[in-house]
């Protein structure tokens, strides 16, 4: 069974409709890739599934329940963690404060801790830092920190939204590194929206291609990679 199903979602940002009854599912275990050009919807579909955005019509169904008008704040004691487009970590507190504010919905603080030890592990940045203000903190590592406040919540299905946008290439293969680490050693479903089409079709298992809130083509991420049209569109240099 697919642990995220997505049923002909539709989405109107007052009269435009951004998403046009798009259709698509995640199983357990998968790094799936949104793709596509600025503007086709990757954002607004991502909100809606995390209960940031109202939907007009479709449904949203994770791990066999329907989520579509579920506020967000229950999502994550489901577990769904959202790391959203420009990561948005409170610049005024400390590494540590930002993370312990991911664990809002632990009760057990032991399992809480452990937690903590195993994103430090994964982030050793973080752990170095975890004192200092994260408006500090450059841009990278702020992605960083926003993936492992998301990771604090013990999520089962992570959604990241354009994790790569404004990084050097250094940084953007460490974080890619990380989304795989993720997703292998610790087993999180992943849910990857990226501009960055070569990068996210590098690590994905599937990818669905949007284009103006419609999905125009979807298959394993290896194969688009290597489809003309996907080459000619997304990743030409
Ligand atoms: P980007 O990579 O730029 O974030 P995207 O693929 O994520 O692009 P969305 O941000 O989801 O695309 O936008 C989809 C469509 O909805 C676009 O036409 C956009 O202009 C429109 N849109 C997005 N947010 C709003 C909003 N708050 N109000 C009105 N229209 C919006």
């Amino acid at each position: 069974m697919a642990i995220l199903e997505v049923k002909n979602l539709e989405v109107f940002y007052g009269v435009i409709q951004a998403i046009k009854g798009i259709s698509f599912e995640v199983n357990p275990g998968e790094i799936i890739a949104l793709i596509g050009a600025n503007g086709a919807g990757k954002t607004t579909t991502l909100q809606t599934i995390t209960g940031l955005i109202p939907s007009k019509a479709g449904q949203i169904i994770y791990e066999g329940q329907d989520i579509t008008k579920i506020p967000g704040h229950k999502l994550v004691s489901m577990g769904i963690a959202h790391v959203p487009e420009g990561r948005r970590v409170f610049a005024g507190l400390t590494v540590l404060q930002n993370l312990y504010l991911g664990a809002y919905t632990r009760k057990d603080k032991k399992e809480m801790e452990d937690t903590l030890e195993m994103i430090y592990e994964r982030f050793p940045r973080l752990k170095e830092r975890r004192d200092q203000l994260s408006g500090t903190l450059s841009g990278g590592e702020q992605q960083m920190l926003a993936m492992g406040r998301a990771l604090m919540s013990h999520p089962k299905l992570i959604v990241l939204d354009e994790p790569s946008m404004g990084l050097s290439p250094i940084y953007v293969n460490e974080i890619f590194d990380i989304i795989q680490k993720i997703n292998q050693d610790d087993g999180v479903t992943v849910l990857l929206v990226e501009q960055n089409a070569k990068k996210a079709l590098s690590i994905a298992d599937r990818a669905y291609v949007l284009e103006t809130g419609k999905i125009a083509l979807s298959g394993d991420a290896q194969a688009l990679m290597n489809d003309d049209s996907v080459k000619k569109a997304y990743l030409s240099e």
